[in-house]
């Protein structure tokens, strides 16, 4: 442990990219004072990293306590508490419980909370944290209807993941995960939510801690922070059955093109004299639910309570006072291609930040852990290098779009413009599809590949991501690129 108040690095928040931040700037700096601050009881520390190409990388997410995380480096110091405001001219900030920290380069990674359709609604949940997952697991136990709003990745793998439970999914497009696949892909996962889920499950490598309720940290203040979000497993061995025992695995019924109007009690919906829609195959003769949900296609449904996926928004509230943070459109802090923010010596990495600087042609920003593992670690880079007034060139990982995740039981990598994201209409697309095991999707453009989507064990993300980065014209390949009686990896050798 260090000096009380000469922290030469602070961090702020205690999930993928702040812990990520502090692990890197202790590997450059092992003597230099590091001070850790997060409002969570418990850090999350990427396990188990696994380059799958260059720009592509597999990890596992690992919750510890804080103590545990300080023990491995006696440099850091953590202390758990909530940052409530950033004082850039004189170079601290100010916590929950009044501390004063003061840095000579901040890093920001308090990452995101849930946007939630309805925010003071006992029946309306949202999913971030380990928290959050054990109020949804308590209240799925007795529910026999739940609505799942959103169309992103949580609600994918939530509505895969329920079992024993109807399930209403209400998404605002015309397939379903829009977020990751085009019509295509979707329909191929379709038949994923009408099948059996294989038995056998993946074993959990993460190791999980509850947090401490007796902590003695000003819990407070602490207790209505948001602590970090999930990992890339933490679907994955929970038990997510609901109560009704002899519904089959999956009983999903997919809202198209909609999105909530309104939710009512059960009085407003009597008083609404409208009817409730009926569901194909509903074993549900319920005539009274706790909670009704109107769609802006004008159908009621009820239920017993809802999950509100749709999308987060940055944790940006106490750096919105006396520092005047650039924010982007989406609430994010605005950071430049060094991590840097509008504020001298202020980092911000993570879902907490927006990527401002002009991106490579294969790459957008997504709020995603391998993107918040990559931030978190270039930021640490970029504030040593800054502090040694070095010029670093951008990280390589910035010149691709790449994620690496799992969707219905398959892997998925996603590559580049994967969905032809800002090519308009102006490209094409081959495919390759063979049912329940794989899907392969190749967007061209000029005749390159701009992007890729690669679900089942394809083995082609090393050569496509080649492909991208080096933006080789395929015309004389045509649709043999996707030929599987062709060794496409021998071609381009
Ligand atoms: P976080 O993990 O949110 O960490 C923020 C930290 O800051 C926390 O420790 C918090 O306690 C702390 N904090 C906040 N405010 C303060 C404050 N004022 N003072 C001190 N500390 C503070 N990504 C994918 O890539 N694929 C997926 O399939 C996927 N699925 C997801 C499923 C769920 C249910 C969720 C919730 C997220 C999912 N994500 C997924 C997103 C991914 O988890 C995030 O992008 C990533 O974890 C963000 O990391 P972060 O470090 O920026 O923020």
């Amino acid at each position: 442990m260090s000096g009380e108040s000469k922290a030469s690095f602070v961090v702020v928040g205690g999930g993928i990219a702040g812990v990520t931040c502090v692990e890197t700037l202790v590997q450059l700096n092992p003597d230099d004072p590091i001070t850790l601050i997060t409002a969570s009881e418990l850090i999350k520390a990427v396990t188990n990293l696994q380059r799958v190409t260059r720009t592509l990388e597999s990890f596992d997410v690992e919750e510890k306590p804080c103590s545990e995380f300080a023990s491995l480096f006696p440099n850091v110091k953590i202390i758990q508490s909530s940052v409530l405001e950033v004082d850039s001219e004189n170079k601290h900030v100010v916590l929950a419980d009044s501390q004063v920290i003061p840095y000579e380069k901040l890093c920001i990674c308090t990452g995101a909370r849930p946007k939630l359709i309805a925010t003071d609604n006992p029946y309306v949940l949202g999913i971030r944290d380990t928290e959050s997952v054990k109020v949804f697991q308590r209240k799925l136990q007795h529910a026999r209807r739940v609505m799942v709003v959103g169309n992103g990745g949580i609600a994918t793998e939530l509505v895969y993941e329920i079992e024993g439970c109807e399930v209403i999914w209400a998404i605002k497009d015309d397939s379903i995960s829009s977020t990751f696949f085009d019509p295509g892909a979707a329909h191929f996962f379709l038949t994923s939510l009408e099948s059996d889920k294989p038995k056998q499950k993946v074993p959990v490598k993460r190791t999980k801690y509850t947090a401490d309720s007796e902590s003695k940290a000003d819990s407070s203040v602490v207790k209505s922070m948001p602590g970090g979000a999930l990992g890339p497993d933490w679907s994955i061995g929970l038990d997510m059955k609901g109560v009704t025992q002899t519904c089959k695995p999956h009983h999903v019924h997919v809202e198209y093109k909609c999105e909530i109007h309104k939710i009512l009690t059960p009085e407003e919906f009597k008083d609404s004299g409208k009817a409730e829609e009926k569901i194909e195959d509903s074993h549900q003769v319920k005539d009274s639910w706790p909670v009704y949900v109107l769609l802006t296609n004008g159908k009621i449904f009820g239920c017993d309570f809802v999950v509100s996926a749709t999308g987060v928004t940055p944790n940006t509230e106490p750096f919105q006072g006396k520092a005047k943070f650039n924010i982007g459109d989406d609430g994010g802090i605005l950071v430049d291609d060094h991590m840097r923010t509008n504020l001298p010596h202020i980092y911000a990495a993570g879902d907490v930040c927006t990527a401002s600087w002009e991106y490579a042609q294969q790459w957008f920003q997504m709020r995603l852990w391998s993107q918040a593992r990559q931030m978190g670690f270039y930021a640490a880079k970029c504030m040593q290098a800054d502090r040694e007034g070095e010029e670093i060139p951008q990280d390589f990982c910035f010149e691709l779009f790449a994620h690496v995740t799992k969707f219905f039981g398959y892997k998925v990598v996603l590559l580049g413009k994967y969905n032809g994201q800002g090519l308009g209409k102006n490209y094409e697309i081959l495919l390759r599809l063979t049912k329940g095991e794989e899907f392969v999707k190749v967007v061209l453009h000029d005749n390159r590949m701009y992007g890729a989507i690669l679900i089942g064990d394809t083995d082609l993300e090393e050569t496509f991501e080649n492909l991208i980065l080096n933006q080789m014209d395929l015309s004389i390949y045509g649709e043999d690129l996707l030929n599987p009686n062709i060794d496409i990896e021998d071609y381009f050798d």
